[in-house]
């Protein structure tokens, strides 16, 4: 079992982003895509965010990043503000795996200068030494160095995401951000590169916020599980209980409803479409879709509770 962490590498407390959206009218909107997401990430974790899309997946990596500054909140890495970090620092530590491995390639660059950017905007090292780096981050994830002077359209979808992987490495960071590493691969293709993933993260001590919408996927990497619904946090703890015993009723519903995980009569597709972060529905915002809301559920808002040792659920009947 993976307790929630004693020493966090990075930690999230309270964090809401909520954007202004301008109607055709000129009316205004809020979308709460952050709304109070806490959760600490130990050393050498791989803690994964699970959601349906539109939830604030993404937002939480950009914030993360520190692309964008939340609204109120904070965030540590290291013990350390987020906002004291100059950007180098920053991208020293943390370097971000991104969904689609073709469009974050410059296709006009060659490989090699492709994975050795972060050294030439962060670093003072020459170019020969940046070559060298480069050539070895590619050896790392399992491309010969030989391929460094090929550009981005003749490599295919798995050693484009390799060479992405290649260049959030380049550095050594501690800790990577993978938002949907793997949805854009071939089934195949995708197991090859989650086992490039957890033999890196071995091998470099590294850990993982590893985004993600689709379960099967974080089951085989993650050591804790935190379920994301409209922004907030609903169910949160060790990734091998939440998989075996998911309190939540989204939690049950996102295993049920990926159609890898049980045989086929176990399967049920999720109840539903999503509400709009904009106008969430009042209460818990899961009851229009849940099959266990009582009355009180669409009026009352349940808060996040502790359950044992170190699971939270946020639901009133856990
Ligand atoms: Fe379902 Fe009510 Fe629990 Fe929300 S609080 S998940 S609506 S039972």
């Amino acid at each position: 079992m993976n307790e929630s962490p004693k020493t966090s590498i990075l930690k999230a407390h309270d964090l809401k982003k909520h954007y202004t959206l301008k109607a055709i009218f000129g009316s205004e909107q809020k979308l709460k895509a952050l709304n109070g997401v806490s959760f600490a990430l130990g050393e050498r974790q791989t803690l994964a965010v699970v959601g349906e899309s539109g939830h604030g997946k993404s937002t939480l990596a950009r914030q993360l990043m520190g692309l964008e500054t939340p609204d109120s909140g904070s965030i540590t890495l290291q013990g350390r503000p987020l906002s004291s970090y100059s950007k180098k620092e920053l991208q020293s530590l943390v370097q971000m795996i991104f969904q689609d491995p073709y469009s974050s390639l410059n296709p006009r660059k060659k490989a090699w200068e492709i994975v050795a950017e972060p050294l030439r905007i962060n670093t003072s090292l020459s170019g020969k030494q940046c070559l060298t780096k480069a050539l070895e981050a590619m050896e790392m994830v399992g491309l010969h160095s030989g391929m460094g002077h090929r550009f981005p359209h003749m490599f295919s979808g798995g050693q484009r995401q390799r060479l992405g992987i290649a260049r959030a490495l380049v550095q050594r960071p501690k800790v990577l951000i993978c938002d949907e590493p793997v949805s854009a691969l071939d089934v195949s293709i995708q197991a090859q590169v989650l086992n490039l993933l957890g033999r890196l993260k071995e091998e470099f001590s590294l850990s993982y916020i590893f985004i993600s919408h689709d379960l099967h996927v974080v089951r085989h990497l993650a050591d804790r599980v935190a379920v994301i619904y409209l922004g907030k946090i609903v169910e949160e703890g060790d990734a091998e209980e939440v998989f075996d015993s998911p309190l939540h009723p989204y939690t049950e519903a996102l295993i049920r409803s990926a159609p890898s995980f049980y045989e086929k009569s176990r399967f049920k597709p999720m109840r539903g479409s999503p509400p709009s972060p904009v106008s969430p529905p009042p209460g818990c915002p899961f009851h229009p879709r849940c099959p266990l809301a009582e009355a009180r559920c669409s009026k009352e808002v349940p808060g996040l509770e502790l359950k044992g040792s170190d699971r939270r659920i946020r639901c009133f009947l856990v």
